[in-house]
């Protein structure tokens, strides 16, 4: 920089310092000449036309002029030196700003050498307020130069920045927290997930501690910090409250109830140094953590506050907000937490159904062998056997066969559920497979008049299936068809896709309302009321069909139309990449005989001809008679061959036909089953209470279920007496029998009664035949004088024609005959009419 030649006239350049405010005053008042400026009155015309630019804006500028780089400075920079003013003015401007030299020398020192800058939001630490202070600047540095055209000074306006800078990292901060803590399972991982995020805001917050209280608030462990390690003197793993063993005020913390503000981290924890600098922490908040709903604090969390930031009402406003902020995410976590122990506690319990599935199965399936086997052993030599003693012992193999097979379904289940199941996947003819399996339902389909369609062309390569599960698919598909399904026809379709075979049952039944199909595929779920063959039935079939196209790495899905019909749907990929090496089969596995459970129990739906067997009566029949209605077989030939011994039964599988058999011969008792498709149990009692000649008759209901409410529902309506499933044949017998003993004591009292009745009207009508015998002796006594009287008026007329005949002497003789038959007749017509 080139030397100024002195001003000719100081007292302008005074005059015009005058208009720059505060610092227009000090500048001119201070003694130049100390500096090395020199004396005002020597200033060059450039500097003090500089100095005026300067000192007249409103701006916050800075003029940096001669070899020593000597400041001057308006109005606005003023607050920017801090504490530095006023020594500041006429400062060295690289010693005044020294701290901020690491920042801005390259820029400061280009512009010298004639190079412009500008530099926006330029983060530096200045030492103003006596500490090192974080703080942000735009500014720029311009070159001055003199008439020589050389750099005599350099022009630096300057805006700070630090407060919009802050407010805005700050706000990242906040917003980070609470994305961290969506979704936190857990409180724990709440405040892990606030601490790890905090650890990117430690300019703000050179520490954080996270403790939670236990559940009486007396002992503070420590879940997550950042900035100081676990367990140091500040940070404790673990504080109890009552025996005061941290420094930290944690029980006043408690009690404040508000955020704390801790200036003395000094005394407490002397030489505690964390964070991004090398600063003592002198300064900390603190405050309970807190959950809504939660009706006292889960916790406490502590927040270092930063050496080189002021504490200025924008921290507080922060530290308010960061804490409101891990409380809502503390919340949220609650909340999932909460969700999570109940999905947990339903998952337990769910996990505690398979296994108490899998356990009562087991030890269902035992004693079933146990019944099995002999009941086997003795149907082998049924050839030799009465009819009713084989007939007793095919029933009770047939439903313990039924039963096997239920357990052995609920038994593949918990397997699943346990991922115990072992397929045997193997290389099948899957078309052939199929059409054997929808053959063994033919008979049943179309014994009941539906039509079967089966269309399963072959498929050129093998599909990899299980065939005890695929039989499994097939089955329960086709028996849920035949269930519900009462005109039109099943098909079973095989249909080989690109990527995968395709195997549909078709149906044209009762179809599925659209609510329920979603639930249709979930355990133990039924559509309610749904019209079918039997109301047998677990809700298993489907989810168990489910599972197993799942193992075979395949979907099963369904659609419907109620009242139109159903198509269910399993697809399994083909090939074999989908499947564990160790599961596929070279050798094909023996085939277990699950089907002949199916195929039995179908039969038992549809075989009407059974019916028929014990309902003829013979019209010769004097035992009581007894109306039976079950629409399960083997129930109805059970209970009718019991009740056969000593009555005359007419055995029925529905209710329609009881109540037709019930009206056209009022019976002597009527027994049936509650649950029965079509017109059931209660439908029955209703009708025959309605009619008047089945109105007394005593209806017994059979109910599967003890209290329910169907039961109390019959009792309600007149039901004379309910039995429970399962039931003793002694106890059946014995109701029955007490019921038509009743039944005849009524009658009897009602015969007395109306032979009471029949004396009483007999003797009315004697007392009125008495009375009518009085009248007619008497009449017959008026007859009688009027008989004498005519007699004594006969004689007279006789004499009296004698003596004319006699007189006239004509024809004598036969005027004597006529005369004495006509007195003969007379005679005989009065004594006839007194004695009748
Ligand atoms: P279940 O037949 O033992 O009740 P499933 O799991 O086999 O149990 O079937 C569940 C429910 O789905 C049945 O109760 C029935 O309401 C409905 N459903 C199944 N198959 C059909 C079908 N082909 N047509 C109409 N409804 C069906």
């Amino acid at each position: 920089m080139s030397s100024e030649s002195p001003s000719s006239s100081p007292l302008i350049a005074v005059r015009a310092f005058v208009g720059g405010g505060e610092m227009g005053k000090l500048v001119s008042a201070k003694d130049w000449s100390q500096t090395p400026l020199g004396p005002i009155e020597n200033w060059s015309p450039s500097l003090l036309t500089a100095v005026n630019l300067v000192l007249n804006s409103n701006f916050p500028i800075a003029l940096v002029w001669g070899a020593q780089h000597t400041q001057i400075y308006n109005d606005g920079y003023w607050p920017i030196c801090g504490g530095k003013h006023p020594v500041s003015m006429g400062q060295n401007f690289s010693e005044c700003w020294a701290s901020a030299f690491p920042v801005i020398g390259d820029v400061f020192r280009s512009a010298l050498a004639g190079t412009t800058a500008f530099l926006e939001d330029q983060r530096m630490f200045l030492d103003r307020l006596g500490y090192l202070e974080e703080t942000f600047f735009t500014f720029s540095f311009s070159p001055i130069r003199d008439e020589h055209g050389h750099v005599a000074g350099l022009f630096h306006p300057v805006t700070e920045t630090t407060s919009k800078m802050i407010g805005q990292r700050r706000t990242r901060a906040l917003r980070d927290l609470t994305a961290a803590g969506l979704g936190a399972a857990s409180i724990d991982v709440a405040l892990l997930r606030a601490a790890l995020t905090l650890n990117d805001a430690a300019l703000d917050v050179p520490f954080a501690l996270f403790y939670r209280l236990d559940d009486d608030q007396r002992v503070a462990r420590l879940v997550a910090q950042t900035g100081i390690n676990s367990g140091a003197t500040a940070s404790p793993t673990v504080a109890n409250l009552e025996q005061n063993n941290s420094a930290w005020p944690l029980t006043r913390i408690l009690a404040h109830g508000a955020t704390f503000y801790l200036d003395n981290v000094q005394t407490l924890f002397p030489g505690l140094v964390c964070g991004p600098y090398p600063e003592l922490i002198t300064a900390a908040c603190a405050r309970a953590i807190t959950g809504a709903g939660q009706g006292k604090p889960i916790g406490i969390m502590v927040f270092g506050r930063s050496t080189r930031l002021p504490m200025n009402p924008a921290y507080p406003d922060f530290f308010e907000l960061l804490g409101a902020t891990v409380n809502n995410v503390v919340t949220s976590a609650l909340a999932a937490e909460t969700e999570r122990r109940r999905l947990d506690a339903l998952a337990e319990i769910d996990r505690a159904k398979t296994v108490f599935f899998a356990n009562i199965s087991h030890e269902f399936r035992t004693p079933l062998t146990l019944m099995l086997a002999p009941l086997e052993d003795e149907l082998a030599n049924a050839v030799h056997m009465p009819t009713p003693t084989r007939e007793r012992l095919e029933t009770a193999h047939r439903n313990a066969l039924r039963l096997l097979k239920l357990v052995n379904t609920l038994l593949d289940f918990s397997r699943i559920e346990a991922g115990r199941v072992h397929a045997n996947f193997q290389a099948s003819d899957l078309a052939v497979l199929t059409i054997e399996l929808a053959d063994m339902f033919r008979s049943a389909v179309e014994r009941v008049g539906l039509s079967f369609d089966v269309d399963c062309p072959k498929i050129a390569e093998p599909i990899y299936v299980d065939h005890e599960m695929w039989e499994k698919i097939v089955l329960n598909l086709l028996a849920n068809a035949l269930k519900y399904t009462f005109s039109g026809g099943i098909r079973v379709a095989l249909n080989a896709r690109d990527n995968d075979v395709e195997l549909t049952v078709t149906d044209t039944g009762v179809g599925i309302p659209v609510n329920e199909l979603p639930l249709l595929f979930e355990r133990f779920h039924r559509v309610k009321d749904a019209r079918a063959r039997t109301h047998e039935g677990t809700g298993i079939g489907l989810a168990l069909v489910q599972e197993l196209a799942r193992l075979h790495g395949g979907v099963a899905s369904a659609v419907s139309i109620e009242g139109q019909g159903s198509t269910f749907t399993v697809r399994i990929p083909r090939g074999h990449d989908h499947l564990a090496a160790e599961q596929i089969q070279a050798i094909p596995a023996m085939r277990a005989n699950a089907a002949a459970a199916f195929i039995d129990e179908t039969d038992q739906w549809v075989d009407t001809a059974m019916l028929t067997t014990v309902t003829a009566i013979a019209t010769t029949e004097t035992r009581p008679r007894i109306v039976w209605a079950d629409d399960n077989a083997d129930m109805r030939n059970y209970v009718a061959r019991l009740l056969s011994t000593d009555y005359a039964v007419t055995a029925v599988a529905n209710g329609e036909d009881a109540v037709v058999s019930a009206l056209a011969q009022p019976p002597d008792l009527v027994l049936t089953d509650i649950m029965m498709p079509g017109l059931d149990g209660i439908g029955v009692l209703r009708a025959l209470r309605a009619d008047a000649r089945t109105k007394l008759t005593p209806v017994i209901l059979l109910s599967a279920r003890a209290g329910d409410e169907e039961t109390s529902s019959g009792l309600a309506e007149g039901a004379d007496d309910y039995i429970v499933k399962p039931f003793a044949a002694r106890e059946l017998l014995a109701r029955v029998r007490s019921h038509l003993a009743m039944a005849k004591l009524r009658r009897e009292a009602a015969m007395i009664q109306i032979h009471a009745a029949q004396v009483e009207q007999n003797e009315a009508e004697s007392r009125k035949l008495l009375a009518a015998e009085t009248a007619s002796r008497r009449a017959l006594l008026r007859i009688l004088e009027g008989q004498q009287r005519a007699e004594a008026a006969l004689r007279v007329s006789q004499e009296t024609l004698q003596l004319t005949l006699d007189a006239a002497q004509i024809g004598y003789w036969d005027l004597d005959l006529i005369t004495h038959a006509a007195t003969r007749s007379l005679r005989h017509d009065l004594i006839l009419g007194y004695t009748e």
